[in-house]
């Protein structure tokens, strides 16, 4: 889901470099900063795209970054483009799943992996995180589930702390198949639950009920071989704020290890977005009750002692890493299969073939189907480490300017006086922190700094 994200997001936000007038780049004045800091959420993740090389030369440059020994943390991503229905909300739906497809879809993915298997990126350095992502994994029969598996801790160098994520969602996820996870490797689950609130499930088009989510999630956690955490969503049609609370105050109540808590996103055009302009559901939460719902389930979290992983990730207990996710905001390598997968090699960022018949027949033929493949900015390191900064809630900006060797702090200087004035920042001891406010914002606020902090230094060095 999340590498699709990165391309469709892309399309959200275009920045526009006002000159070198950093008012551009500030936060509203004289409104509470929680929820009116800013006028929309421009992106989910921050970064800037590189830059996207021609068609001809995907080949040859793979082929050189591929024969280099990997370097650094790594993760390996595996997606599975199918669902069993498409979730009303959702923008990252493919394609509907078919019993046949399993089979097919698993030795096509074994082969695109055999494709890379002995070349010196691949078989460099330990892999730290596996991620299963779609689409729906847990979609594919228990067998082809195990031996995709098999298949990623024969093929790679897994560290022996490898997080091994398959994500996956309630409906249709059986004993059989949690085995097939086990056997094959897996430690940690993440669960789509979205929410447990059965009525509001179901106007989303998620099939299973209350009890079902938490029949499943009881016989994850009864199993005690692998983290179990869970995705939340706030900002649904008819989601109270007390609905909201109970979803927080049930994932406290069960015990599993973790939640992701994420504000809905509405794709224009979508199925949730037509369904509320036929006026078939009430609207979604806007900006302001959303910045209220998410300020109010990070007080519940507090209070209970979870620990902060990320702005949006919560460990409940000590067993929960969030490895992945926090690789994927950095400069990690990521080792990307399957249709529609997005990955980056010695700073490149490439793209798997996302049309599900032309990397069929692509792997058939033996060629890995690269669809995209940019090269990195010269700051690319910088903008990665920037991201990664905001999404944890603070940047050592003091490191940044020796690391980089480049005068960070001072550059950015307007937009930290601005934003500390709007309560969304502090600045200590050369550290820039988010304040509750900021957290909220983090995404505008790193996407901000990093195109403010793009046009100086590219304008300073040209
Ligand atoms: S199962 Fe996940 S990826 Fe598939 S439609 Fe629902 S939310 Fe989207």
């Amino acid at each position: 889901m999340s590498e699709l994200a990165q391309k469709l997001l892309q399309n959200l936000y275009s920045p526009t470099f006002a000159g070198e007038d950093p008012r551009a780049f500030f936060a509203r004045e004289d409104v509470d900063p929680l929820t009116h800091a800013f006028e929309k959420k421009m992106v989910i993740h921050a970064g800037v795209g590189g830059q996207v090389l021609a068609k001809e030369v995907y080949g040859p440059v793979m082929d050189e970054l591929l024969s280099q020994p990997r370097q650094g943390p790594s993760a390996v991503y595996i997606h599975v483009p199918f669902c069993e229905s498409h979730c009303l909300y959702c923008g990252f739906y493919s394609r509907p799943f078919r019993q046949t497809d399993s089979q097919i879809f698993t030795d096509a993915l074994l082969r695109e992996i055999e494709l890379w298997r002995d070349r010196p990126a691949v078989g460099s350095g330990p892999i730290h995180a596996v991620y299963l992502g779609g689409g729906t994994p847990t979609a594919l029969a228990a067998k082809d589930i195990q031996r995709l598996l098999k298949a990623i801790h024969a093929g790679f160098p897994l560290a022996n702390d490898c997080e091994v994520t398959v994500e996956g969602r309630i409906h249709n996820f059986g004993p059989e198949k949690l085995d097939a996870c086990l056997e094959g490797g897996a430690n940690r689950f993440s669960i789509g639950v979205q929410t447990f609130q059965t009525e509001l499930r179901r106007s989303m088009n998620r099939l299973s009920d209350q009890q079902t989510v938490l029949d499943t999630l009881f016989r994850l956690k009864r199993c005690d071989r692998a983290v179990v955490v869970i995705d939340l969503i706030y900002g649904f049609p008819r989601q109270s704020m007390d609905l909201w609370i109970k979803d927080i105050e049930l994932f406290l109540s069960l015990e599993i290890d973790g939640a992701d808590l994420y504000q809905l996103n509405v794709f224009k055009k979508g199925p949730l977005d037509q369904a509320v302009a036929d006026g078939k559901l009430p609207p979604t939460a806007d900006l302001p009750r959303q910045a209220l719902m998410f300020a109010e389930a990070v007080g519940c979290l507090e209070k209970s002692r979870c620990r902060r992983l990320s702005m949006s990730h919560w460990g409940r207990s000590t067993r929960e890493r969030n490895i992945y996710n926090h690789m994927m905001k950095g400069a990690a390598s990521c080792l990307a299969f399957g249709p529609g997968a997005g990955g980056s090699l010695g700073g490149h960022a490439y793209f798997v073939e996302n049309d599900y018949i032309r990397w069929l027949e692509t792997v058939k033929k033996g060629e890995k189907p690269v669809s995209m493949l940019a090269a990195p900015h010269r700051f690319h390191r910088l903008y990665k480490a920037l991201a990664a900064g905001f999404d944890l809630g603070g940047v050592d900006l003091a490191r940044l300017d020796n690391e980089f060797n480049q005068p960070i702090t001072a550059m950015a200087e307007p937009l930290l006086r601005q934003w500390h004035r709007c309560r969304l920042i502090d600045v200590r001891d050369g550290w820039l922190e988010l304040t509750l406010a900021g957290q909220f914002w983090h995404a505008n606020l790193a996407q901000l700094m990093i195109d403010y902090l793009h046009f100086n230094l590219e304008r300073k060095i040209d």
